[in-house]
C-alpha cells in the first residue's frame, strides 16, 4: 500500500478568508487545495441554468449524477463550461447554501471530495471537511471572524473585482442568513469538529494564520 500523504482539513463560515489561506498554505507545502464550496457552487448554478424548483428533488439528483465538475487550481468547469467567475455572482452565492443542504447533492459531491483526497497531499477546505469529508487528516482548523469583518471583507472583494459596491449592512445580512441554514441543517451543518483547533482571524493578518497552520503541518509530520 502506497503511503497516504497527509491532510490539512479547514472549515469555517462563509468569509473568514478559508480560500485565501487553503491557497497559501497549499502553496507552501507544495500540496494541491481542494476548494469544496466551489463544487456546491457550480452545481447551484446547473440548478439557476436549468430554472429548477429548489423542492425538485428528483430534477436535482438527476443533475448532479450527470454533473462532471472538473477544478484545475482556481479554474472550475461543469460539464464542459468554465464557470470560475459565474459561480461567484450574488445569484449562485444567493441560492447555494439550500442546494447545498440537499442530502443527494452532498452524498454525490462528499463521494467526489474523497475520492479527489484518498491519496492524501491535500489542503481541503469547507464546512464539513473536518467532521465528514476528511475525519482522519492530520491537521483540522475551523477558521472563523465576526460577522461584521467577514462582511468587510467581502465587500472589499465585490469591490476589487469589479462586482459592485455593496452595503454593509446588506452583507451582513446575506452572511448570517447563510451562516444560519449552514449551520441548521440537518445534513453535515457547519460547527467545529471536536478534534479542531479554531483560529479567529479577526486580528490576524492572512500571513499570521497561514504560518499557524503551516507550524501545525510541520509539528504534525515530525512525529
Ligand atoms: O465556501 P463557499 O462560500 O464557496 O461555499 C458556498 C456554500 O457551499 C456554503 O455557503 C455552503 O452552503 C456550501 N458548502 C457546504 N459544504 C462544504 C462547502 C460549501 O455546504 N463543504
Amino acid at each position: 500500500m502506497p503511503q497516504m500523504l497527509p491532510i490539512i482539513a479547514i472549515d469555517g463560515p462563509a468569509g473568514a478568508g478559508k480560500s485565501t489561506v487553503t491557497k497559501l498554505v497549499a502553496a507552501r507545502l507544495g500540496l494541491l487545495f481542494l476548494d469544496t464550496g466551489a463544487m456546491y457552487r457550480a452545481i447551484a448554478w446547473l440548478v439557476l441554468e436549468a430554472h429548477l424548483a429548489l423542492d425538485d428533488e428528483q430534477k436535482i439528483a438527476e443533475l448532479v449524477s450527470q454533473a462532471k465538475i472538473v477544478l484545475t487550481g482556481t479554474q472550475v468547469v461543469v460539464n464542459g463550461v468554465d464557470v470560475t467567475g459565474l459561480i461567484r455572482s450574488p445569484e449562485v452565492t444567493g441560492k447555494v447554501s439550500a442546494i447545498a443542504a440537499l442530502g443527494i447533492v452532498r452524498a454525490e459531491l462528499v463521494k467526489q471530495q474523497q475520492a479527489i483526497g484518498a491519496r492524501g497531499g491535500i489542503v481541503a477546505e469547507g464546512r464539513d471537511m473536518c467532521s465528514h469529508v476528511f475525519p482522519d487528516a492530520q491537521v483540522k482548523i475551523f477558521l472563523t471572524a465576526s460577522v461584521q469583518e467577514r462582511a468587510r471583507r467581502r465587500q472589499m472583494d465585490l469591490a476589487e473585482s469589479g462586482q459592485g459596491e455593496f452595503s454593509l449592512e446588506k452583507l451582513e445580512r446575506s452572511i448570517a442568513e447563510r451562516d444560519l441554514i449552514d449551520s441548521t441543517r440537518e445534513i453535515s451543518p457547519l460547527k467545529k469538529a471536536d478534534d479542531a483547533v479554531e483560529i479567529i482571524s479577526d486580528n490576524l493578518t492572512i500571513d499570521e494564520v497561514v504560518d499557524r497552520i503551516v507550524s501545525m503541518y510541520h509539528l504534525k509530520t515530525a512525529r
